[in-house]
């Protein structure tokens, strides 16, 4: 198994880049369609599909349709893999994951091959190269040591660049204990200060300037525009609203790229320094944070700039946790998750809880005990403070995970494409 992922910067030629671009499309679709089917085994005969059984179904599809034959067979059973796993995440109680859901259409791809598949060269200091099927020797920069056998890649293309993700096997154990041992830290997770640690330290940095976000939110409305009439005139999507697409998923990107920095730093200095880790389940606050529009200006565009704001928000945080799980594995970090409700009101010192004490976003000051202190170090010690939860998934409402969420008939297009590729069941 791979233990640990590596990333590098790819550069494949044009004529590669374009065949990756048409194979990330097909896994899209292949992944959409695997999905739809395996939600309508289940309405119609209450059947769970496996990886096998879509497998068979993909073996057809590659016969029928030249563009799915394109594919690497083994990329195609990658996807299924994958598929199955988000089902599995599902089902897992331990797991935050919800039921697996489409993939939207969007200039973000990614294409999977298992480590049979592919072959790693180094061709010098700087380069490397990469022997993927039918496309051949793609070069990427060897910025940082493999450290391990190469298990599985993926290529993936994130509106800006191409990258190769690779699954490393690096025999790297966890270790028993943290180096320092009974050390916990609390952290508050904020809207205006991105983490705030008990300890008295706050980390942020912006990832969008407000002209970046004022850039961001006038291509999406512009696109949104262009969709309204494309299906108002059923046409199919223009050059122009490619290029508006194309030009959100670089900026998206961008963001995306900053974010990405900034967590893994902080997951990493975190789990150096502490041996457990104390987090809110992620949920409710989040959300209504930035609803109210607390970074949003009063007034203009809040609704619009909430979205934009919970887009570029909360997905740091859930990042930020991704980051964290992935560090404990090197520094035997204890990451614990407590309730989210009152950590904000609750006064460190004597346990009061009022509305009242936050007097502003920056200020707590507890009325019976007269504690003062900076809000949200005052809740990331309460955080720190806080008996563990009980259930240990992010904040979601319980709910019967023995019947797929989504439920709706397919359409009778869809149910054509599915058929087409002589992947339906009936
Ligand atoms: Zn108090």
């Amino acid at each position: 198994m791979a233990d640990t992922g590596r990333r590098y910067r790819l550069y494949p030629t044009d004529e590669q880049a374009q065949r990756l671009v048409s194979w990330g499309h097909t896994c899209r679709w292949l992944y959409n369609t695997a999905l739809e089917q395996r939600q309508f085994a289940w309405r119609q005969r209450k059947v769970t599909l496996g990886v096998s059984a879509q497998c068979t179904f993909l073996t057809q599809a590659r016969k029928e349709l030249d563009w799915v034959a394109d594919l690497p067979a083994q990329s195609g059973q990658q996807v299924l893999r994958q598929l199955d796993q988000a089902y599995r995440n599902w089902w897992n109680p331990e797991h935050p994951a919800g039921p697996p859901t489409r993939k939207r259409k969007s200039p973000r791809l990614s294409v999977p091959f298992p480590g049979q598949a592919i072959e790693v060269r180094r061709l010098n200091r700087r380069w490397g190269v990469v022997n993927l099927p039918k496309v051949g020797e793609v070069k990427f920069r060897w910025s940082r040591p493999l450290g391990g056998t190469v298990r599985n890649a993926v290529v993936s293309f994130d509106g800006t660049a191409w990258h190769v993700g690779f699954g490393v096997h690096a025999g790297a154990k966890t270790p028993q204990a943290h180096a320092r041992p009974d050390t916990v830290v609390g952290v508050d997770r904020g809207v205006k200060v991105a983490l705030t640690m008990s300890d008295g330290r706050m980390w942020n940095r912006t990832f969008a300037s407000p002209g970046q976000e004022r850039k961001l939110a006038r291509l999406k409305s512009k696109a949104g525009r262009q969709e309204t009439a494309r299906r108002k005139h059923s046409a199919t999507t223009s050059n122009r609203a490619r290029k508006v697409r194309a030009e959100i998923a670089r900026s998206e990107a961008k963001i995306r790229n900053r974010r990405r920095d900034f967590v893994t730093w902080a997951a990493n200095r975190l789990c150096a320094q502490y041996a457990v880790v104390k987090l809110e389940r992620l949920g409710v606050k989040a959300m209504t944070a930035t609803a109210k529009g607390t970074i949003a200006e009063p007034g203009t565009n809040v609704r619009q700039k909430a979205g934009l704001n919970r887009a570029i928000l909360d997905k740091g945080w859930g990042m930020f946790e991704q980051a964290l799980t992935n560090r404990t594995r090197a520094t035997g970090t204890r990451i614990a998750r407590v309730p989210a409700a009152f950590t904000s009101q609750r006064c460190s010192r004597c346990g009061n809880t009022d509305r009242n004490n936050r007097e502003s976003q920056a200020m707590f000051r507890c009325g019976p005990c007269g504690h003062q202190a900076n809000a949200d170090v005052n809740a990331a010690i309460n955080v720190r403070d806080a008996a563990e939860a009980t259930s240990p998934h992010t904040g979601r409402a319980a709910r019967d995970r023995s019947q797929p969420v989504s439920c709706q008939p397919p359409t009778q297009r869809r149910r054509h494409v599915a058929l087409e590729a002589g992947i339906s069941l009936l």
